[in-house]
């Protein structure tokens, strides 16, 4: 996808700080942050939204899942609370159609979402 900003992050093509990196899985800090501590954490591969996955997908969404746990415990999140988010759609607040997951926190966060 050569015109999405975030396989642009995940190939190197733009020169943005990881937070963690393997072959599968990238996470970096929001441009534009929510809370004190707000990464995304997105596919290398493009996957446009959550409702384009596919069944051969679920065991790389459990194991950003799993990256996302790691991530809290390292930005020390883990202890006090956190959230994981993906907006999917127009309606859900997707700006970028390349699926990620928002880790939020560091302060309390409001319930019910805008
Ligand atoms: P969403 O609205 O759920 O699609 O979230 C997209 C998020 O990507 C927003 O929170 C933006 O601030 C963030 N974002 C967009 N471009 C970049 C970028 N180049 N680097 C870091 N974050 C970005
Ligand atoms: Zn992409």
């Amino acid at each position: 996808m050569e015109d999405c900003i975030f396989c642009k992050i995940a190939s190197g093509e733009l020169d943005t700080d990881l937070v963690y990196e393997d072959e599968r899985v990238a996470a970096f800090a929001d441009q534009n942050p929510q809370a004190p501590v707000h990464l995304l954490l997105i596919p290398k591969k493009h996957i446009p939204s959550m409702r384009k996955l596919e069944e051969k997908d679920y065991e790389l969404v459990g194991h950003i899942y799993r990256t996302a746990n790691q991530l809290a415990e390292e930005q020390g999140i883990a202890e006090d609370g956190f959230r994981v988010v993906t907006n999917c759609g127009d309606d859900g607040g997707q700006t970028v159609y390349h699926l990620h997951f928002h880790l939020l926190g560091g302060r309390r966060l409001q319930w019910p979402p805008g």
